[in-house]
């Protein structure tokens, strides 16, 4: 539209220019024309006046011409291009001509040159036959002006002689001030006309847009803000087959697809919810800027909060421990498990952020199992599989893995290490008198207090059998010497069902012993029980030296 409309106003300019042009030539050609008629009468007038005799009647008709309004300036030129009138030349000349005195030369004279003899104006109007004109711009505004010869005729020859063809020239001027002003005039009247029509091409194109293209643009925009307001089932109807209407069915087809994907979308995040709301695993999400905008139920289950304070509290504050909770949201290898402790609750804690396929952040998310079960069973399974079925002390397995560690330990820091071995005096004896049951409790209650005789740091183990061993780090000998002798006499103290046992000790320290491993002062430890016994049972001996084993 806009392509036709500047077309049809550039052709409404280009005419009104072409009409203006035409108007000038036709007012130029009427001005040239009349002027023609006019410079052929008064060429006609003069030819009377000179061929009646009245020569100075000539200069009076050329004043008196020059008086009327179309005529600017009028001069008669001889050949030469000067003015004629105003000497005797011509006078003498007829004079002699005619034999006699015919004129009365003037008494005053002046020589007044309008054209250069030799200016290719005046050879062109002496040599046409025809007058002939030409612009110019003067002060007062463009002027024509025509130059008719004058031809030597019959009449004249009586005068001028036949010698000269031509007797010289009418210099005819006329003012273009009144054919410029109709000019101008019609100039303005072409500008008026071509506004009005230009105006008028513009209300034709507003209308014209308004009616084809506005109007159908306005019902499609507030159509499509239906469905952009939420009305997907909304189609735009399709009225037309032009460009709208190719467009109305593009956008129909469109919204049915986002329709489709809508309900998909729908379905699938209904499936999503009732997931996470049934969920055992606690789920709490935050959009991209750290605020909390999912909590499941089973999350303040855990938790032990309400969702409400779960999201006032902050994401980072989910554990109550945040430096933590954030080393683990930026730890890259998520396959570790991460747990915490929450009023009384073992939580696994598994915590990510969420990207999307192109990078961004789009949240976090924080994933909670209660794993307090699973927890107590494995300690329940740690703890058996360290522990002495019918004592509930530590098991021989324990007692070697530790006391290999802490032996290693004390070889670094040189610190003191005591082992004390024990054993139940004439058990066997015991046994057989009292029976294996009844041997079975007493072992029970000597363990007991066994595991009461020792520090927290210290661990109380069953060897095998009757025999047990107590690892004391950083105890030195005669310290473990002391606690022997408490055990000893606290074991002998004891009485089961009336019933009681004695029993012998071996202490051995590092590194008052020059031993090089755990066996090794576990076996000096044995050498100085062997000892107690070999003293009289129920005494503690301290191990003074390590026998090298003998070389075989
Ligand atoms: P000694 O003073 O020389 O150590 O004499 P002893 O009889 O204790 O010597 P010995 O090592 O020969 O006997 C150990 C006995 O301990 C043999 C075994 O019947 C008994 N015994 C070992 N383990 C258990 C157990 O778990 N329960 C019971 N009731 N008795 C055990
Ligand atoms: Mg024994
Ligand atoms: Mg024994």
């Amino acid at each position: 539209m806009m392509v036709v409309g500047i077309a049809v106003s550039l052709c409404l300019i280009a005419s009104a220019f072409m009409y203006t042009q035409w108007q000038e030539r036709i007012v130029m050609a009427q001005n040239e024309q009349s002027m023609r008629k006019l410079t052929g009468s008064v060429i006609e007038g003069l030819r009377s006046v000179m061929l009646a005799g009245s020569a100075d009647m000539a200069r009076a008709y050329a004043d008196q011409l020059k008086t009327l309004p179309e005529v600017t300036d009028f001069r008669i030129l001889r050949v030469t291009g000067e003015e004629a009138f105003h000497d005797n030349t011509t006078i003498h000349e007829v004079n002699r001509r005619r034999g006699e005195e015919t004129f009365a030369p003037r008494d005053t004279e002046a020589r007044i040159d309008v054209l250069a003899k030799d200016s290719e104006l005046l050879r062109n109007a002496l040599a046409a036959s025809e007058p002939t004109f030409f612009y110019r711009d003067e002060d007062v505004g463009k002027m024509l002006t025509f130059l008719a010869p004058i031809q030597n005729q019959g009449g004249c020859y009586k005068c001028h002689g036949k010698a000269q063809a031509v007797r010289g020239v009418l210099m005819l001027s006329t003012s273009l001030a009144g054919a410029e002003l109709e000019l101008v005039r019609i100039r303005h009247n072409a500008l008026l006309v071509l506004g009005l029509a230009l105006m008028a091409s513009v209300l034709l194109t507003g209308y014209t847009m308004g009616r084809s293209v506005v109007g159908p643009i306005e019902i499609m925009v507030s159509e499509m803000a239906r469905v952009a307001d939420g009305d997907l089932e909304h189609q735009i109807p399709v009225a037309t087959q032009d460009e709208f209407g190719r467009m109305a069915a593009s956008f129909n087809r469109m919204t049915a697809e986002v329709n489709a994907i809508c309900s998909g979308l729908r379905q699938e995040q209904d499936k999503l919810k009732t997931i996470i709301f049934g969920a055992g695993e606690g789920i709490v999400a935050t959009d991209s800027e750290g605020a909390i905008v999912l909590v499941n139920p089973a999350a303040e289950r855990l938790l032990g909060k309400t969702a409400m304070e779960i999201v006032r509290g902050g994401f980072s504050n989910l554990t109550g421990d945040p430096v933590t909770l954030l080393q683990w949201l930026e730890e890259e290898d998520k396959s570790i498990s991460n747990t915490c402790e929450m009023g009384g609750r073992w939580l696994q804690v598994y915590i990510e952020t969420i990207y999307t396929v192109d990078g961004h952040v789009v949240g976090s998310a924080c994933l909670l199992r209660d794993i307090t079960e699973a927890k107590r069973l494995e300690d329940e399974l740690r703890r058996l599989s360290t522990s002495d079925a019918l004592t509930g002390i530590f098991n021989r397995r324990y007692l070697d893995a530790t006391l290999l560690k802490e032996f290693e330990r004390v070889k670094r820091t040189d610190g003191p290490l005591s082992v004390i071995l024990f054993d139940v005096d004439h058990f066997k004896k015991f046994n057989d008198t009292y029976g294996h049951d009844q041997g079975d409790r007493v072992l029970q209650a000597v363990a007991a207090t066994f595991r009461d005789a020792l520090r927290k740091y210290d661990s109380a183990c069953r060897y095998g059998g009757e025999e047990f061993v107590g690892i004391l780090p950083d105890t030195r000998a005669t310290d473990a010497y002391q606690v022997a002798e408490r055990l000893r006499k606290a074991v002998s103290a004891t009485t089961v069902n009336g019933l009681q046992v004695n029993i012998s000790l071996g202490v051995a320290t590092f590194p008052d012993l020059a031993v090089h491993s755990a066996a090794e002062l576990l076996e000096a430890a044995d050498t100085a029980l062997y000892r107690s016994k070999a003293n009289g049972r129920n005494c503690t001996t301290l191990a003074t030296h390590h026998a090298e084993p003998s070389p075989s």
